[in-house]
């Protein structure tokens, strides 16, 4: 169904309330199987967000339908079951709300902090800083990519595990694209629109999107978001020393060995043994024993996973 025009405020602002409570999120991607990587990233969000009485929520980040894998929805929903995570609301999917960001694109086109581009990926090359080539063209938004102004101004913000973090994002990247040229709405920007509508209050994931902090920052900051805290984990690395990814085909959670995975990733976290029992129970433990302090620091956890 398609929204006219979507409410752009978080449930709590409507009811008066002002974020007191920790909200956490495990926001997957369905472009390939879970794997060991994503299972810590549950976890950590899990047992950071119960640990302080807070509340968790998945959402699944589909609005790339190029690059979805097929059944990893499935899977994701199918791992979630079996690890017995529960979200605290019903699962989001982002291709289902693709008006919300179209009604922020929009937002910042009436404030001119948006504009349309056409450069080709071939005009551009290798060059990976944009350097504003379409800025003062004025050109229509039909069928263009879309991309957000930002300013020499250097953006820092002091990560829970990986301390301080900074980009100058006009001399590190230049204005950077929130919708693709066929149409699809870019990661940064629905993540910082759903972080917002859905309340978060604190971002648990993987150290490969630390470098991603500093644009959905300023994003959130042009758009008046209030700021969150954020926490990025060390990665998991297989026996060549690369992150466990889709990319380097790592294995598939299994649904059917639900209790030794858990027992491996909270450990991998650093955190006091659990009980192999239920995964129910096993999370209760795990977040009972909770301490941030015990997770690695540094961006890989020691260690050979698959
Ligand atoms: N959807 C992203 C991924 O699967 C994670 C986004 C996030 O946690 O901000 O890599």
């Amino acid at each position: 169904m398609l929204l006219h025009n979507p409410p752009l405020t978080p449930p709590f602002e409507k009811e008066g309330d002002k974020r007191q409570v920790h909200l956490g999120r495990f926001a997957p991607s369905p472009t390939g199987p879970l794997h060991f990587g994503s299972l810590i990233t549950a976890v950590a969000s899990y047992c950071d967000a119960k640990a302080q009485h807070g509340r968790w929520i998945v959402r699944i980040e589909d609005t790339d339908i190029p690059r979805i894998y097929p059944n990893s929805e499935q899977h994701i929903l199918q791992c979630l079951d079996a690890f017995e995570f529960e979200s605290d609301v019903e699962i989001i999917y982002q291709k289902d709300r693709l008006e919300y960001y179209e009604s922020v694109i929009e937002q910042l086109r009436q404030k001119k902090l948006v504009y349309a581009c056409e450069c080709t990926r071939k005009i551009l090359g290798s060059n990976h800083i944009y350097t504003g080539t379409c800025r003062e063209k004025n050109l229509d938004f039909h069928q263009q990519a879309i991309r957000v102004k930002v300013a020499d101004e250097t953006i820092c913000f002091q990560d829970r595990l990986q301390g301080q973090h900074c980009s100058n994002l006009q001399m590190d990247l230049g204005d950077f694209v929130l919708k693709r040229r066929d149409g699809i709405i870019n990661y940064q920007l629905a993540v910082v629109v759903d972080d917002y509508l859905q309340g978060i209050t604190h971002v648990v994931r993987g150290a490969d999107l630390l470098d991603n902090t500093e644009r959905q920052i300023w994003l959130g900051r042009l758009l008046g978001y209030p700021e969150l805290t954020y926490m990025h984990l060390p990665l998991a690395m297989n026996d060549q020393g690369q992150k466990l990814s889709k990319q380097n085909l790592a294995q598939a959670l299994d649904p059917n060995n639900a209790s030794q995975l858990l027992k491996q990733a909270i450990a991998a976290l650093g955190q006091a043994a659990v009980d192999l029992d239920s995964p129910h129970k096993m999370l209760a433990q795990a977040v009972a024993q909770w301490q941030v302090q015990r997770i690695p620091t540094g961006t890989e956890i020691q260690g050979i996973f698959q």
